[in-house]
């Protein structure tokens, strides 16, 4: 029996699977496809944006390289400076609604503690890209993948769950269902869904123009929505106003497209042809819990919203990210008590606040009188230093706050990346996704506490380049602070806030 069967094999099941593969745990990952790529997931189609929330992840697992690399992007243009200024400066591109921000215009020192690192911006890749490098990595951590085998009946008890595919049952003691956004996992398990209907049918297609000067490149808002051409030859997005009411199951043909697409751009622009082409909507339904007994939903399955703004494989990144470790551990047997629902209730939040994103920009592009103020409105605050940094801080994926008691600002963030005086950092330490100490006092004040972890909390002392202000740290397995000390000698403080998310120590 395993000890986790993953339904889906998209980016959040694989890189899910790593997580707890790195634990020791014996995962299974279903997968409804039988070839793991496709022209949707291959670029023009599948071209995706990760944030620097995201490169930050994959660094912390000694992935950014490899993800970096196979995406065509220079690792260098990804990282840090040696010599970079602290707080760096922010790097990242972001648009509300197709309207780029300023990346000068925002104000790093009012981003708390950011420290230079080798993930300080996001890059484009595709899916394609991303499930590849991240297949690799779990099966080369023992992850046992079956393709071709689609979820379609899940049952469960107290001891643990079965999921059926391709008509053999499967056993193990948790499911995860990262089905992406039509889960069968969450219907068969009895998850609510809830949220707005849509506004738009959006649509991707690789197309043959006849004449494709009449369409300019870029983000092209119009009175009937929006069109998209990317430098990519005959790739084409759009946005159709029509309540979302095109019938998604009938076959994407090319006088369908191009009506839409002379409609929306207005101009009698001509497809030849189109080879592939998929739709989706700005549908924004969110599971109201992620766990259900043994069944838990993470992804596209427990979210869905538009693609506006590039933020839905980014959530389901953090998602693997927050659950993993919570899951291994409850596996292991150390979880302390409430820390799996911990999984839902920090992520849900942060969900909710992606779908009220994407939200924002539908309503700022909905076409009508309003939205062209409204866009006025939000232009005007995005030039402001406060209203760029604001949109950074909300896209970036850097910077949300996990409610965890916040007994010092740094605590519930996402850690700096300390280094110490012999270039080792943060990020370095984490890679096989152990929580982490950090102890920058002399005297190893913290190694005796920390050693009743051995195994979940790598300990790591010395001086560092910047201690921020702090004695030591104690980081959780997905880079979150737990407890940031002025003074390594709470040796009582570091082992209570240790227990409260590593259980209990071993003597
Ligand atoms: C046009 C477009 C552009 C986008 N751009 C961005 C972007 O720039 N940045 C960003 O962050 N996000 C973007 N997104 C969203 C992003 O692609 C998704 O949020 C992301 O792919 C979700 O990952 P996932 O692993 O949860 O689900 P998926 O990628 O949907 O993967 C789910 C997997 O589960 C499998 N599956 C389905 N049913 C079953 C079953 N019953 N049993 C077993 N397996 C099953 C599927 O075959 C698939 O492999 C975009 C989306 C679209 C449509």
């Amino acid at each position: 029996m395993h000890d986790v069967v993953i339904a889906g094999a998209g980016p959040v099941g694989l890189f899910l699977a790593g997580e707890l593969a790195l634990t020791g745990s014996r995962v299974l990952v279903l997968e409804r496809d039988q070839e793991p790529t496709s022209p949707l997931k291959a670029l023009p189609l599948g071209l995706r944006g990760l944030t620097a929330g995201s490169a930050e992840t994959f660094y912390r697992r000694g992935l950014l390289e490899a993800m970096a690399k196979a995406s065509g992007v220079n690792a260098e243009k990804v990282g840090a400076d040696p010599e970079a200024v602290e707080p760096p400066a922010p790097r990242d591109l972001s648009h509300f609604a197709g309207m780029a921000l300023d990346a000068t215009t925002i104000e790093a020192a009012a981003l708390p503690f950011r420290l230079p690192s080798p993930a300080m911006e996001g890059f484009m890749t595709s899916l394609e890209t991303v499930t590849t490098v991240l297949a690799e990595q779990a099966a080369a951590l023992g992850v046992e993948i079956v393709r071709g085998a689609p979820v379609t009946a899940v049952s469960q008890d107290d001891e643990g769950v079965a999921a059926t595919a391709g008509g053999q049952e499967y056993r193990a003691r948790w499911l995860v269902g990262c089905d992406g956004g039509r889960s069968a996992v969450r219907e068969l398990a009895g998850f609510d869904f809830v949220g707005t209907e849509p506004l738009f049918t959006g649509y991707v297609a690789k197309v043959t123009f006849t004449d494709p000067q009449q369409l300019p490149l870029g983000f092209n808002l119009t009175p009937n929505g929006m069109y998209l051409r990317t430098p990519f030859e005959g790739h084409l997005g759009m946005m159709d106003f029509d309540g979302g009411t095109f019938d998604r199951s009938q076959p994407l043909t090319r006088d369908h497209l191009q009506t839409v697409l002379r409609r929306v751009c207005g101009t009698d622009v001509t497809l030849d042809e189109v080879h592939f082409a998929s739709s989706f909507t700005d549908r924004a339904m969110q599971a109201p819990t992620y766990r259900r007994g043994r069944v838990l939903l993470a992804g596209d399955a427990a979210h869905i919203h538009s693609p506006l703004g590039g933020q839905g494989l980014n959530l389901g990144i953090g998602d693997a990210m927050n659950l993993g470790w919570k899951l291994a551990a409850t596996v292991h047997g150390h979880a302390p008590d409430g820390l799996l629902d911990s999984y839902t209730s920090e992520r849900h939040p942060v969900g909710a606040s992606v779908l009220d994103w994407s939200r924002a920009q539908v309503a700022a592009m909905k076409p009508g009188p309003n939205a062209p103020a409204l866009r006025q409105l939000v232009r005007d605050l995005m030039s402001t230093p406060d209203g760029a940094t604001h949109v950074y801080r909300t896209t970036s994926g850097l910077f949300h706050r996990y409610d965890l008691g916040h007994r010092h600002p740094l605590i519930g963030r996402a850690a700096p990346d300390f280094r110490f005086d012999d270039g080792t950092r943060l990020g370095d330490l984490m890679h096989r996704g152990q929580g982490v100490a950090l102890d920058f006092s002399t005297d190893r004040a913290l190694q005796g506490a920390a050693q009743g972890w051995e195994g979940r909390i790598r300990y790591a002392s010395g001086p560092v380049r910047n201690d921020l202000g702090l004695a030591a740290v104690l980081i959780r397995p997905d880079g979150v602070v737990a407890w940031a000390g002025e003074h390594a000698s709470d040796r009582d403080v570091f082992a209570k806030v240790a227990a409260q998310w590593f259980g209990a120590p071993e003597n």
